[in-house]
């Protein structure tokens, strides 16, 4: 620009009015602004109509660029003879999100040099090298309201105001620099490349041309130099300054790095880390506040995204959590600001309601759904004694689903159903299946949720939160489950001992313990074949033959040819099923699991079809097994007793096809 106000020349003059694209369409009274809303949502009818869905985003991308090519406001930088030759025509708009997916149009590949966008990023690579607490002491956070290249310092502090004008970026570097004189510059390119995620390099030309017309930015250099800001010669972090500017990138670049920021400093494309989520946050702060300079204000009002402009025609913005966007139209403002990127920014926060501070309250409850464990039960068999003293106590199990991302006010809502459901004896399952995000904040009121529930006699269980970052001593917790099957099995011991504690010895479920001696009697007794005649039972229980199973043993598995029932006479046994996944291998989830008296392996028996699931043993124990030649020999010779076999099982199957339909309908209503 050969303008002699330009704002890099004599910034104090430049505070003329803002030269904005949306001028095109009025941007200086109310009703021009609302034209210019009207106009921009217009632009959004069309694409939600558009037939192919995946190129959706980037039609819009496309319809902003095309509508503001016409803009031509704006000049391109040339206090840095260098950046003069850029085409003023370029213009490139790149979105990438937080899972990875990038759209581009325009020039999105075409290297410019970061320039000021280099900033925010160097002032993260100098926290995580020194520590954000140093890095505090050398520059401010405040907003100077000042051009980027004012030659001043805070007169309260006497450091520069911040680290996104050029004399808080010169002290930031000259930092960087200090720490590693040798290897400075590697480690800037290696940490802007991993940002990018893609080996980034400088621009030799527009570094020497920035070198040898940095006079501004020397005299910066030596007040930093004067006020012992910098404590060595200012020249060599000055050089690292220069040359952070000079590093070329595309848009796309400057997208990802953008995407990076607002995954907390996770490359959503590469899964790099260069920096850590609490220094993202601080680097956003700064840019929220800061990035735009004496536009910043403004920006945040307007726009609400944490941004970067370079003088080189990029603007960088960051959704946090969600997306970065890029664009480069080398054309500035007054304040050194990409006019067509400015005006991008604006439009895509409107159209895609972007805003930070447009944050709709909570609208999907935290908790999914509640219910009592009347209405579902594990898959654990309770003999006829457990399911007396169990059945009543049912609804004391309660079952809270949560939700989404477990923030505090997500949380807040979590503890309050707990709260709810925290009635006398409660034993609370919390399913965090379906939860995305647990902060460690979350889980330490978690924690103390479970503490205070225990004190008071009720007991807390999670379950399914393997893929969630628990703080170690709630995760290495006893009520921690796998599956909510499992959370429900263990909810249902619980009562169980409560209710022996609680009840006097000798009830029904301690006559359960009886081994079996080598004769089908006391277990089989007690089960299946226990209402039958003395002399119809002896028929049978002579044809049966007892084995013994190891725990982690199978008993039978899927394929098997089934020519056998299996009657079990002690420990516990439990069918698994494999569950298919998409390009993942099957997962065995479990059906049922048995215990004395009760009968498996019918189903199969009696179809003749092959077996279709895995019975394992649980724990050590014994099944008495009627072979199916037997059964037949049964039928031959006491064709009273095989009737009164089969009327049993048939009961049995009665009741456990009716319990399944129930549980079925039920959990399908929750
Ligand atoms: N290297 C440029 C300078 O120091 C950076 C300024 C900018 O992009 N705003 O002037």
């Amino acid at each position: 620009m050969a303008s002699t106000t330009s704002p890099w020349n004599e910034p104090s003059s430049w505070h003329g009015p803002k030269v904005a694209c949306e001028q095109a369409n009025g941007s200086g009274t109310t009703q021009d602004h609302q034209k210019q809303f009207a106009i921009t949502h217009i632009t959004k009818a069309p694409i939600t109509s558009a037939p192919i869905r995946s190129s959706l985003i980037q039609q819009l991308l496309k319809e902003q660029l095309e509508d503001l090519r016409d803009c031509h406001e704006g000049e391109v930088a040339d206090y840095i003879p260098e950046l003069a030759k850029a085409n003023p025509e370029d213009f490139g708009i790149v979105m990438a999100t937080a899972d990875g997916r990038v759209y581009a149009v325009g020039d999105w590949e075409k290297t410019f040099t970061i320039q000021s966008i280099s900033k925010p990023f160097m002032y993260g690579l100098a926290m995580s090298l020194l520590s954000p607490s140093f890095m505090e002491k050398k520059v401010g956070v405040e907003p100077s309201g000042d051009a980027f290249n004012a030659i001043s310092l805070d007169p309260r502090t006497g450091i520069p105001r911040n680290p996104m004008i050029n004399a808080g970026a010169i002290a930031t570097a000259a930092q960087v620099w200090r720490h590693d004189p040798g290897r400075a510059e590697d480690l800037t390119l290696e940490f802007f490349s991993s940002l990018a995620g893609r080996p980034l390099a400088v621009n030799e030309s527009v570094y020497e041309s920035e070198r040898a017309s940095g006079h501004r930015n020397r005299a910066i250099s030596h007040l930093l130099r004067n006020a012992a800001v910098i404590e060595e010669e200012p020249e060599p972090g000055l050089d690292l300054y220069f040359r952070q500017c000079s590093i070329g990138v595309t848009c796309r670049d400057l997208a990802v790095m953008a995407a990076t920021l607002a995954c907390q400093g996770r490359n959503p494309l590469t899964q790099d880390e260069p920096l850590n989520p609490a220094l993202t946050t601080r680097m956003l702060a700064v840019m929220g506040s800061c990035g735009m300079y004496d536009y910043a204000g403004q920006w945040l009002y307007d726009v609400g995204m944490p941004a970067k402009s370079g003088v080189g025609g990029g603007v960088l913005a960051v959704v946090p959590g969600r997306l970065g966007i890029a664009v480069y139209s080398p054309r500035l403002d007054a304040f050194g600001n990409s006019v067509r990127g400015i005006a991008t920014c604006r439009r895509l926060s409107q159209a895609l309601e972007l805003h930070l501070f447009d944050q709709t309250p909570l609208q999907q409850s935290p908790v999914r759904s509640t219910y009592k464990g009347t209405e579902r039960r594990s898959r654990r068999w309770r003999s006829t004694a457990e399911a007396a003293v169990l059945d009543p106590l049912r609804s004391q199990i309660k079952v809270l689903h949560a939700q989404g991302v477990l923030d505090f006010a997500a949380l807040e809502n979590v503890l309050g159903s707990i709260e709810q459901a925290a009635t006398d004896g409660a034993v609370i399952i919390l399913d965090l299946g379906q939860v995305s995000e647990l902060p460690a904040a979350s889980s330490a009121f978690l924690k103390r949720q479970s503490e205070l529930l225990q004190a008071a006699g009720q007991q807390l269980l999670l379950c399914r939160s393997s893929h969630l970052e628990l703080p170690a001593a709630l995760s290495r917790e006893k009520f921690t489950y796998a599956s909510l099957d499992l959370a429900l099995e263990a909810a249902e011991d619980l009562l169980l001992e409560k209710s022996a504690c609680e009840g006097s010895a000798g009830n029904g479920s301690t006559a359960l313990a009886a081994a079996p001696k080598g004769t089908p009697t006391d277990a089989c007794l007690l089960g299946l074949l226990a209402p039958l005649a003395a002399n119809l039972r002896e028929a049978i229980t002579e044809r049966l033959e007892l084995r013994h199973y190891a725990a982690g043993s199978l008993v039978m598995a899927r394929q098997q040819e089934s020519d056998q029932l299996f009657l079990v006479a002690s420990g516990r046994f439990s069918i698994f099923l494999p569950i298919p996944r998409p390009e993942a291998p099957a997962r065995l989830a479990r059906m049922a699991t048995f215990s004395e008296g009760m009968v498996f392996g019918d189903a199969a028996f009696f179809s003749g079809e092959l077996r279709m699931a895995d019975v394992v043993a649980d724990t050590d124990g014994s099944c008495w097994l009627l072979q199916r030649s037997s059964f037949e020999g049964l039928q031959q010779d006491n064709p009273a007793a095989a009737m009164a076999l089969l009327t049993q099982l048939a009961i049995d199957l009665g009741r456990k096809v009716a319990l399944c339909g129930q549980q079925l309908t039920l959990v399908e209503d929750l």
